[in-house]
């Protein structure tokens, strides 16, 4: 699992597989013309993954295989888009959903016969795409609280831009800050995501909103709160979105069921693991 994590943060060394140039006739153009006619592109991808296993033991079972891969990518670009930036966007999520051993995919999406009308070699988008693993932290202390985590569960593990999806015990806290509510249920979930930091707090808050959670008294009573606590070691702080969220090293709740799932991620700003930030901050009494 720590290597699996390692894997992300260290893609740039990783093994790879290189596709080079696999050309497939599509239909993918702002231009009726080309929607019609369709024309030539031109596909390269490198695959992040670890070989090491199929190479020692000479088996194909243990790596990608890059036929499949090739033939994978023929059929996704039967699809029509008006932008090779969708195009390769729907390319590498899909490679990604699609292979489990790989971690991350760099691709080039080229159009040599593009309408541009002066003499141009090629154009192609290049994009890099990536697993990335979350931690979140949950909390309920209005309503049936365990169903509302529950439901939350629920939904991350039948999201296809989540994977791996790893729940810690709930946990029964008294609640900080305004001290005049009910207990809350607290958990932890840990999870691998294709959403990117603000698309993944989008979905976190659609989750709420569909247990009708309303924004009343700050740090007041809720249905559902889902916080993003770490996105790989990431450091946003822009007017929506603070990671790693600004409070957790200073909260048992958050901490205590993190540390069951992580105990030794790596608060990117503090440099103490959650394991030493809950040594530090103990159930309050
Ligand atoms: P709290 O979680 O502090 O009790 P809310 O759940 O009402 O409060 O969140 C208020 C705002 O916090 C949200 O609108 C969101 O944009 C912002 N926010 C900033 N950073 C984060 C984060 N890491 N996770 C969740 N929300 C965040
Ligand atoms: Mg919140």
């Amino acid at each position: 699992r720590r290597q699996r994590q390692m894997c992300i943060r260290d893609s740039g060394r990783m093994d790879k597989i290189r596709i080079q140039n696999l050309t497939v006739f599509a239909n993918h153009g702002v231009l009726p013309e080309e929607r019609v006619l369709g024309q030539k592109f031109l596909i390269s991808a490198e695959l992040y993954l670890d070989t090491r296993a199929a190479g020692m033991q000479d088996d194909l079972t243990r790596t990608v295989n890059y036929a499949q891969v090739c033939s994978f990518i023929c059929q996704q670009m039967q699809q029509t888009f008006q932008l090779i930036e969708a195009a390769a966007e729907h390319l590498a999520q899909g490679i990604l959903r699609e292979y489990p051993l790989v971690r991350r995919v760099d691709l080039e999406l080229a159009k040599p016969w593009a309408p541009v009308h002066l003499p141009v070699e090629s154009v192609s988008v290049q994009i890099s795409r990536s697993w990335h693993r979350a931690a979140l932290s949950m909390g309920s202390n209005l309503g049936d609280s365990r169903a509302h985590l529950d439901a939350a569960v629920r939904a991350l593990q039948s999201d296809p831009m989540c994977r791996s999806c790893r729940m810690s015990d709930y946990l029964v806290t008294r609640p900080v800050g305004y001290t005049e509510q009910p207990d809350f249920l607290n958990g932890a979930m840990v999870l691998d995501t294709l959403y990117t930091p603000h698309e993944l707090l989008d979905n976190l808050q659609r989750i709420e909103q569909s247990r009708h959670r309303e924004r009343v008294i700050h740090w007041g009573p809720r249905t559902l709160d889902l916080d993003l606590i770490f996105y790989d070691d990431r450091i946003i702080s822009d007017a929506r979105l603070q990671v790693p969220h600004p409070e957790a090293a200073n909260r048992f709740f958050v901490l205590k069921p993190l540390s069951e799932l992580a105990p030794y991620w790596m608060h990117p700003v503090l440099h103490r693991t959650v394991a030493q930030l809950l040594a530090d901050n103990p159930e309050p009494v």
